[in-house]
């Protein structure tokens, strides 16, 4: 297993047969988990090819991928019927001949005497393999795999049922990759450490305008920023020799992106919104009440999908129509006459009503032109008006500039109002003494 002096060498290709795929019937989703796992272990994956099962494609996807990259993964085509061609191909690539296998045939009928089922003696082809390759056994279904070395570059077959790609990856192709020493084979190597930091409450330019030094390109760690759902997050990326080492460039740049974007960092990794949100609510013993006219109830909806919530969540109305507004929060005339239900102080009213009439501590209201069309001369879809009311202080938030669906304005909005909730929670946080004595009285009056 010579490196090579080509640097197309150094990147992995993952190539995913299936007629299936290419015609749009399924999705391949065997590239995107292969390409997580090559990037844990230091290899970036420069190809992705999804093909059909067809001989010729095959062979000439299997000689381009070989010719540029130094590690191929491929997946799928490795079942019994005639439309499975990998095995073949695999040979007509090496220029060998195939050639059986007598332990994997053995594991192949012993894993249908598992299932109480007849090996048909068509399975046998399953235990044919390019000379020269290794057989990989597959301990959650029939088909082995293939690791083979060609001109350098290694080729390994997976199964295509991703149950059996998964395990096969685990148990099989991961091990033998660490010890092929990815670094000598010019793949990179090493260890990845992940870290994900997720914002809300500014977009990406104005995220990225007070990071610029570290995601700059080429930086180490490697920053990345992306946007979904008005969600900005922060993908730090570092390596290192062993996985602590990778983990131990992560903590510094993470504090740096915390201590520059404060208030906007609501967690990181698998972290949401409505999760911090909740969290706090739980640190500080505070209960909830929310009246939504916008949102139908969504921003109660994503809150109320954290488990334990229905501690500090009362309820949420949907206070859609006027009608709903005026019978169950009283809201006034005088704010019908010069708000017509979406303005500031309606926020602000309906928040405090809500509270008062839910008796939590804390009201939270959200009116707004969801669209697509515009509410009127003035009122654009997206203009939003949030507020929060924690009975000694109103804080209240606006927008104009969102675009989108009818469904993404409202998913934005809920994601806005939990956003100034949050907020307020946090204010309220620091707010709170730190003095121990203080903190104790505190504690025995929330039993
Ligand atoms: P095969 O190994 O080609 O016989 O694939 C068997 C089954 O695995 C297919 O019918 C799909 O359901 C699934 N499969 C194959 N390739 C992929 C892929 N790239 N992504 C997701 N599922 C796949
Ligand atoms: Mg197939």
């Amino acid at each position: 297993m010579a490196a090579t002096n080509n640097p197309a060498h150094s990147k992995a290709e993952i190539v995913s047969i299936g007629s299936e795929l290419t015609s749009g019937a399924n999705l391949d989703t065997n590239s995107q988990w292969l390409s997580r796992k090559l990037a844990e272990i230091g290899v970036q994956t420069g190809w992705h090819s999804t093909i059909p099962d067809d001989h010729e494609v095959n062979l000439t996807s299997f000689r381009l991928a070989a010719s540029r990259a130094g590690l191929v993964i491929i997946s799928g085509g490795l079942g019994p019927t005639q439309d499975d061609l990998t095995r073949e191909t695999m040979a007509k690539l090496a220029e060998v001949d195939l050639v059986f296998d007598e332990a994997s045939w053995v594991a192949i009928q012993e894993m249908f005497s598992k299932r109480n089922r007849i090996c048909p003696e068509r399975n046998r082809v399953q235990a044919l393999f390019p000379k020269g390759s290794e057989p990989l056994p597959n301990s959650n279904g029939t088909a082995p795999g293939i690791f083979m070395v060609h001109n350098g570059t290694i080729l390994v077959a997976l199964p295509g049922p991703p149950r059996e790609m998964e395990l096969m990856w685990k148990n099989e192709v991961e091990p033998r990759l660490l010890k092929a020493d990815l670094g000598k084979l010019g793949l990179g190597g090493g260890f990845l450490a992940r870290r994900t930091i997720r914002t809300f409450g500014a977009g990406e330019s104005a995220v990225e305008e007070k990071l610029l030094d570290l995601t700059k390109r080429g930086a180490e760690p490697e920053v990345g920023i992306t946007a979904s759902n008005a969600i900005i997050s922060l993908s730090i990326t570092a390596r290192g020799e062993s996985p602590a080492e990778a983990q131990s460039h992560i903590a510094p740049i993470e504090a740096t992106i915390r201590d520059r974007l404060g208030e906007l960092v609501f967690g990181a990794d698998n972290d949401t919104l409505q999760e911090a949100v909740a969290s706090l609510l739980e640190e500080l013993k505070l209960s909830v009440s929310l009246a939504e006219s916008i949102t139908c109830g969504r921003a109660a909806s994503l809150l109320g999908a954290v488990p334990g919530i229905s501690e500090w969540l009362a309820g949420s109305l949907v206070v859609y129509q006027a009608k709903a507004k005026e019978r169950l929060l009283d809201y006034p005339k005088h704010l019908l006459e010069t708000e017509d239900c979406v303005g500031p102080e309606t926020a602000k009213f309906l928040a405090k009503s809500v509270r008062e009439r839910l008796g939590t501590d804390i009201g939270v209201a959200v009116v707004g032109y969801a669209g697509p069309g515009d509410g009127g001369p003035g009122k654009p879809a997206g203009l939003v008006f949030a507020a929060v009311d924690d009975g000694t202080e109103i804080s209240s938030e606006h927008t104009q500039h969102w675009h989108g669906s009818r469904s993404e304005i409202q998913h934005r909005t809920a994601l806005m109002t939990l956003n100034l909730l949050r907020l307020r929670l946090l204010a309220k946080k620091s707010a709170t003494p730190k003095n121990p004595l203080q903190s104790s009285v505190n504690s025995k009056e929330s039993r």
